[in-house]
């Protein structure tokens, strides 16, 4: 048997602190006891909740990462294959029908904040393919993959939808045009506005350096501020020199380019010239967020019309569901857990003694499995088998050398082991199992251990665990060592949850 760790939740990092006042740590430490609420409500599957909390973080402290889980939580709000199924709960506005269009909103405006932010790039991707625009979705996969260029999640997202593709062609929606130049368009209009009204001293340089620390907010702009350069300029905060002015009045004139424009201001703030409060103006930037959001809502609403205008057919993008109804179905067929309780039934192993050497022959049947899995573990079986063969053996009654080896059975009831990929509960975080000497060999598929939600494990977990049990099977009981195969726990990966 193994077990595996739960996931850890990746720790949520909390706002740059430019300033600490007691009441901003009270707030701070406030906003962290909220998000570990949150976190135990999510693992669980109980995502209702969990979003009741994001929504209270969102109002005083909106960062990316928030509105990633939100949108996380809204996704998987409507599986029935969830720790909690809550289909009944209507959550408000987030009507269980349309919970993909505002999971979509949330990866949106977690973007506007971090345009870099790999896991919400992942649930567009996600939410794009729910919508059966596989194409679009690969565009996100691809620059997160740009981003984390080992991110297995994009890469799995990206080989699916292409299988997904061939399998089920489709037209494309085209993303209307007017969406692309907003989203082109790094600067928000207001600030260029903010800055043509400064130079004409029609708004103060406190309202023109609002603008300048959004951009910083929204990484627009990542100035290195040196600490010597924080504390010997904190006197003289309003002056701004007069060339930068000439420089933002070029620009609002749009004679220099956005670029030249923002590396400009990045040199004035990393030489103290533009001196930053570091103080949030949420309310701006809430405002923003929202407007542009809207306008992607509105293309979002276009998206769920034409779905049910054309009736639509959608390959959802994630297999794990349509694995687990599988197995589900057809339960006795994949599932040997009736064997389970003696292995008395099963053939003994053969042995036989030639030259001096032990031969021990395992003779193996690969158990049913449904059609068309997403993946293919019978063929990373091979090195399990050669992993073990591959090992010294000695009988420890006599030091003789022994050797394993694994063959294929003609018949079921021939076979000393039973080979086969469950989707079932073997117990709590429990990955495989297998009977000593001879008998089943079950490795999980996949499991809740994520994101509260069932999700498959990627092929390297299953392909670990399944040596781990044939070596049980051999006749191993686990050791002390970590690096060693037959060590008790292993913490799973898995192929499409977007918190792996
Ligand atoms: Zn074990």
């Amino acid at each position: 048997m193994i077990k595996n760790f739960l996931k850890l939740f990746f720790v949520f990092s909390l706002i740059m602190v430019f300033i600490v006042g007691t009441a901003y740590a009270d707030e701070q430490a406030n906003i962290s006891q909220l998000v570990s609420e949150a976190e135990i409500y999510f693992m669980k599957g109980e995502y209702a909740k969990s979003i009741k909390i994001y929504d209270q973080i969102l109002e005083t402290a909106p960062d990316s990462e928030t509105y990633t889980m939100k949108g996380i939580a809204l996704h998987n709000l409507r599986f029935q294959s969830t720790l909690a199924h809550q289909a009944q709960e209507i959550m408000g506005k987030y009507e269980l029908t349309a919970t993909n269009k505002w999971a979509m909103i949330e990866f949106y405006k977690a973007l506007e904040i971090d345009q870099n932010d790999v896991k919400a790039l992942n649930g567009m991707g996600l939410g794009f393919g729910s919508f059966g625009e596989y194409e679009e979705a690969k565009k996100y996969f691809k620059k997160a993959l740009k981003i984390d260029p080992n991110n297995i999640i994009s890469q799995n997202y990206i080989n699916h939808l292409e299988k997904i593709e061939k399998k089920f062609p489709y037209e494309p929606t085209e993303k209307p045009a007017f969406l692309e130049k907003i989203e082109e368009n790094k600067i928000p209009l207001w600030i260029k506005n903010n800055a043509a009204w400064w130079t004409q001293d029609k708004i103060s340089d406190t309202d023109f350096v609002q603008g300048i620390e959004y951009l910083v907010q929204k990484k627009i702009i990542n100035p290195v501020v040196s600490d010597t350069v924080r504390t010997t300029n904190t006197e003289n905060t309003d002056v701004i020199p007069n060339w930068v002015r000439n420089n933002a009045k070029w620009w609002s004139a749009g004679l220099i380019s956005d670029e030249e424009f923002l590396s400009a201001i990045g040199y004035l703030i990393e030489n103290g010239l533009i001196i930053l409060t570091g103080e949030k103006n949420s309310e701006v930037a809430k405002k923003e967020t929202e407007r542009i959001a809207w306008n992607f809502e509105q293309y979002l609403i276009n998206l769920e019309k034409k779905i049910k205008d054309e009736g639509k057919y959608i390959e959802y993008p994630n297999p794990s569901a349509e694995v687990i109804k599988k197995y589900v179905r057809d339960y006795q067929k994949y599932n040997y857990d009736g064997y389970l309780d003696t292995n008395e039934n099963f053939p003994n192993r053969e042995v036989t003694f030639i030259d001096d050497v032990y031969y021990v022959e395992y003779l193996y049947h690969v158990a049913d499995q449904p059609a068309s899995l997403p993946q293919d573990h019978v063929s990373t079986l091979q090195r399990s088998f050669d992993f073990w063969e591959a090992q010294e053996w000695y009988n420890v009654d006599d030091g003789k050398t022994a050797k394993v080896k694994f063959t294929e059975s003609n018949t079921r009831s021939g076979a000393n082991v039973w080979i086969t990929w469950v989707v079932r509960n073997l117990g709590e975080n429990v990955l495989g199992h297998a009977q000593l000497g001879k008998g089943v060999v079950e490795v999980a598929l996949g499991g809740f251990g994520c994101d509260g939600s069932f999700q498959l494990y990627t092929i390297d977990t299953v392909e670990k665990v399944m040596t781990h049990e044939l070596g049980h099977s051999l006749g191993l009981h686990h050791v002390n060592n970590p690096n060693s195969i037959m060590y008790p726990t292993l913490n799973p990966d898995f192929s499409y949850c977007l918190l792996n």
